[in-house]
């Protein structure tokens, strides 16, 4: 990229691209295939010197991966490792610095070039506080295992303005792509973090291959334009100066070298801002939910539901996929929309639907998006509601998520007669108003309750329950 000149390192520059290296799979023995081998092998020969890893990435195994097929074959000052704190596993402050040696000891390396916090959002925000998560890592960045310190960052410019108060940053890691420009808010995120002057690096941005499957008037008009569709997501970055990388997911080397062709090719004209909007009105014209975000329905509602913003989530999920972080609509529409502003909290009063210039039953499509958002985070078929609602059920787990379990099913006018959990403690007490059973109990009295599994422990659980011959529900 032309643009790219990065003066945050005092080596040399960072290449403009980087490599992301989640999407790769691993095979059985931890290794990922010669064809991927290749495509790191070809970045890194193309002059692309910045490697994105994380803690988790393909199973745990992407620091050891950028280990063997960089740290182990080139000087280490010929490229720059991106790494992140998994700041989900922190319970306590001194987990940082335990976690951040595995990395070092992975990756094989002494130092880490960009060190980033993992996917902050308000939650994770308040546990960077609560542990003191920057003492630590300024600390390791006095004493030089840290080069340059930022954060990936999922949620709106009001949290990120509290997150960029909170330290002075190095850098920024934002999900942008033009879809997200147009019809989210990752342009009001990238202006804040341009005002503030803290350089931008770019993740997702082909959607996590969102944007690829795209409907097929759109291709064509990009066909016309002589666009691929990778090629006009990617050249969207080229007119954004404060971008400094930007992440590519390629898994192989035709798909890199395309990438690179088009990051280092000329810039597309600022008149073709007409074609990234059109392209993404031809997106939403074909969502399920004909809503065009006016905004009328809002001053009318009387319960402050944020519709258009419940509706563009439902309608993404459809057109463009889930984001590659969630698991599920479920998890996206949780996490996504803030508690208060969410379709369970429409009260069904008709006011909205009077003001909607698009005719839309608001409260019954309401309704039905967050029935598909609650049947996908509950794991289960929406044929089971039918069940549930005559059955009496169990949650199985009585913890956080017990509880969220219970407060969906009572919102789909489903109601729990007991929660069930291993921990004997627990037995006997009484979680948000329901008694919590031994699995003895329950299995002794397995024929009247179907269960539901409410616990991180999925799988452990069911195994345990199919054994002892309960009905669980999916
Ligand atoms: S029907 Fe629901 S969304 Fe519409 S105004 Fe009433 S409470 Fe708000
Ligand atoms: S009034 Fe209708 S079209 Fe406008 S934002 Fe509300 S639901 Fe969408």
């Amino acid at each position: 990229m032309g643009n790219i000149g990065i003066e945050i390192t005092d080596r040399p520059i960072v290449s403009g691209m980087g490599l992301g290296i989640m999407r790769f799979k691993a095979d059985t023995d931890g290794r990922i295939p010669q064809a991927a081998r290749s495509v790191i092998k070809k970045a890194y020969e193309s002059g692309i010197n910045y490697f994105d890893s994380g803690f988790e990435y393909i199973k745990g195994t992407s620091e050891s991966i950028i280990k063997s097929e960089l740290v182990d074959r080139y000087p280490r000052e010929t490229f720059f490792i991106a790494d992140k704190l998994p700041i989900w596993k922190v319970t306590k402050k001194e987990d940082v610095k335990n976690l951040f040696e595995i990395q070092l000891e992975r990756l094989g390396v002494g130092y880490i070039d960009f060190y980033l916090i993992h996917a902050v959002n308000n939650r994770y925000f308040e546990m960077i506080k609560q542990y003191e998560v920057m003492d630590v890592l300024s600390e390791l960045k006095d004493k030089g295992y840290i080069k340059k310190l930022g954060f990936s960052f999922h949620d709106n410019e009001e949290v990120l303005e509290k997150v960029l108060d909170h330290y002075s940053w190095d850098f920024c890691q934002l999900q942008i792509n033009y879809y997200d420009w147009y019809a989210q808010h990752a342009k009001s995120n990238y202006e804040l973090c341009t005002r503030r002057n803290i350089p931008v690096f770019v993740m997702e941005p082909i959607g996590g291959g969102r944007l690829i499957n795209l409907p097929e008037e759109a291709k064509q008009l990009l066909r016309n334009n002589g666009f691929s569709p990778a090629g006009f997501a990617l050249s969207f970055f080229k007119r954004l100066e404060n971008v400094r990388v930007v992440l590519s997911g390629s898994l192989k080397e035709a798909e890199l070298e395309e990438n690179i062709k088009t990051l280092c090719g000329k810039k597309i004209k600022d008149d073709k801002d007409d074609l990234y909007a059109e392209i993404v009105r031809m997106i939403q014209d074909k969502s399920p939910v004909p809503c065009s975000a006016c905004g009328y329905c809002l001053k009318e509602c009387p319960r402050k539901v944020d519709i258009p913003l419940c509706f563009q989530k439902y309608n993404d999920s459809v057109m463009l996929g889930i984001p590659s972080q969630y698991r599920n609509f479920g998890e996206f529409y949780f996490n996504c929309i803030p508690v208060e502003s969410r379709a369970e909290n429409c009260i069904k009063c008709g006011k909205c639907a009077k003001r909607c210039p698009q005719s839309i039953s608001i409260p019954n499509q309401l309704s039905e998006v967050y029935k598909k958002a609650a049947i996908s985070l509950l794991g289960i078929k929406e044929e089971s509601l039918g069940i549930l609602k005559e059955k009496k059920v169990v949650c199985f787990g009585s913890g956080n998520m017990g509880r969220e379990y219970k407060n969906i099913l009572e919102r789909l006018g489903i109601s729990i007669t007991y929660f069930c959990d291993n921990s004997k403690a627990k037995w006997g007490t009484v979680e948000s108003g329901i008694e919590v059973i031994s699995p003895d109990f329950l299995e002794r009295n397995k024929d009247e309750y179907y269960v539901l599994i409410s616990s991180t422990h999925y799988d452990a659980i069911n195994e345990q329950l199919e054994k002892s011959g309960i009905n669980v529900i999916n």
